[in-house]
């Protein structure tokens, strides 16, 4: 008898997931399981600011995806998604296609710039290790080229970064660790260089508790961030930026690297195969499934869970990725053995805990507010805890973070 194939798109978070937890409870009888990622590696894209700032090696923050799959159960394809035939039951990829009965996917999110003018060619974006690197260099370049230009250019030292959100905040506290190493690395004065954040809300990480929120600020602060609250990028240029505090004030703040963190949204490959989704982000049942299509499930920054409470989506986070990734594997076995029933999604939220670089954090963890080393050993925790849940203690001592204090 032919077995059902299994299809996992996304070799992230909520993918890996659902693939080691798929390889543990389904028999190699059972179904075929295929995992189809851009790379031949995992990214830990929760590090990312921290490769992007130059803080943490881009090859800290990858595994090879074989580090953690069961070669017996599960076929692994390098590829990248083009788009999705639901009315055919297949992807297709960019060298082949790969044909399911069904589908998880797990492709993660995109920076979303809101079709905000010059974004896209001249911001850098903490996407995926490869935008990290570029990242990384460009401002290494800036400083090097500063100190051996004739006509010393400043500006080249202005580092911008769009979005107070925790991208944002977590960048600037690798960022600013980072720039005295920079400084005399590359014999450049320390107060020579501006790091500016520019955050369009009235408040840094809105929503999140004021007390910690002012206890982030004033960290950064002290650590030569300057805040411009309430003003938002309206535009980005060769030179800099462009940004406005309501309809007429208006003002250029011209900068050698300007880094966009200010929102995410769903993978494009979801509206390119024509499935309903707000900002790429998919609505999905109780159970994780497409709304009209019972055999594809979409999980992680693609997906949009609302949180009844307050009637709003969850926001996108590798926890939730993870959990949601828990649940597919458990309906796909159910649907597999024809068992009656699949579970629905509750999302059991932990907290939150946002690092302010490697020594420093605030956080609520299980209704519990932490900051300072406390925080930043659980924040390192949490990224063990992500580490073992996917591949176990052997993946956890192989990239785990163990320097606490
Ligand atoms: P991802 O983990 O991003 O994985 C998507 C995978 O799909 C990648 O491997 C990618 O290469 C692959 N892929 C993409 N497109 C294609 C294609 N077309 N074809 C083939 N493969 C493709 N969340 C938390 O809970 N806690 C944190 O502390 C935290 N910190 C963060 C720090 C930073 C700097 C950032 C940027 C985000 C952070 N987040 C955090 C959010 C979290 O990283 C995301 O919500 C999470 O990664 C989403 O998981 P995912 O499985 O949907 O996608
Ligand atoms: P976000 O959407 O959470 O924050 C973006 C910020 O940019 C917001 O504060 C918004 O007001 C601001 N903004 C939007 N447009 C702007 C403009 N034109 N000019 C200036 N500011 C503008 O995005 P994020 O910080 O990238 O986070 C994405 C997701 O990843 C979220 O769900 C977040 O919870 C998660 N995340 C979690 C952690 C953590 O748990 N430690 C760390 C990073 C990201």
């Amino acid at each position: 008898m032919r077995k059902p194939k299994i299809v996992v798109l996304g070799a992230g978070y909520g993918g890996l997931m659902t693939v080691t937890r798929l390889q543990k409870s389904l028999g190699v009888n059972e179904a075929d399981i295929v995992l189809v990622n851009k790379n031949d590696y995992h990214y830990e894209t929760t590090w990312l600011h921290e490769a992007s700032a130059g803080t943490l090696s881009p090859d800290r923050v990858r595994y090879p995806v074989s580090d953690v799959i069961d070669k017996n159960k599960v076929d692994f394809v390098q590829d990248s998604v083009v788009e999705i035939k639901t009315d055919e039951n297949t992807v297709i990829l960019e060298n082949g296609q790969a044909d399911y009965d069904y589908l998880v996917v797990a492709l993660g999110g995109e920076s979303e710039t809101f079709g905000i003018k010059g974004l896209k060619e001249h911001a850098f974006t903490i996407s995926n290790v490869n935008t990290s690197r570029q990242l990384r260099e460009h401002i290494e370049y800036q400083f090097a080229t500063y100190h051996n230009e004739e006509e010393k250019k400043d500006e080249r030292l202005t580092i911008v970064v769009g979005g107070a959100g925790f991208t944002g905040i977590e960048f600037l506290g690798e960022l600013t660790n980072r720039v005295p190493e920079l400084c005399k690395e590359f014999d450049v004065d320390y107060h020579k260089v501006r790091i500016i954040c520019v955050e369009a809300a009235p408040m840094v990480l809105p929503g999140f508790d004021p007390e910690l929120v002012t206890y982030a600020v004033s960290v950064l602060e002290k650590k030569g961030v300057e805040f411009k609250i309430g003003t938002a990028i309206k535009e980005a240029t060769p030179e800099g930026i462009i940004v406005g505090k309501g309809e007429d004030e208006v003002e250029e703040i011209k900068a050698g690297t300007v880094v966009w963190a200010a929102g995410v949204r769903g993978n494009s490959v979801i509206e390119k195969s024509g499935i309903e989704a707000m900002r790429g982000r998919v609505k999905v049942d109780p159970n994780l499934r497409v709304p009209g299509h019972e055999n594809i499930f979409v999980i992680g920054d693609s997906s949009l869970v609302i949180n009844e409470e307050i009637n709003r989506p969850y926001p996108p986070t590798a926890q939730i990725a993870m959990q949601q990734g828990v649940t597919v594997a458990k309906n796909l076995s159910a649907l597999i053995r024809h068992q009656e029933g699949l579970e629905s999604f509750v999302f059991d939220n932990k907290g939150t805990v946002c690092s302010l670089g490697e020594d420093d954090a605030i956080g609520v963890v299980f209704g519990k507010k932490v900051k300072g080393a406390k925080a930043s050993f659980m924040k390192k925790m949490v990224d063990n805890r992500a580490l073992f849940m996917v591949g176990g203690v052997g993946l956890t001592l192989k990239k785990g973070k163990f320097k606490f204090f």
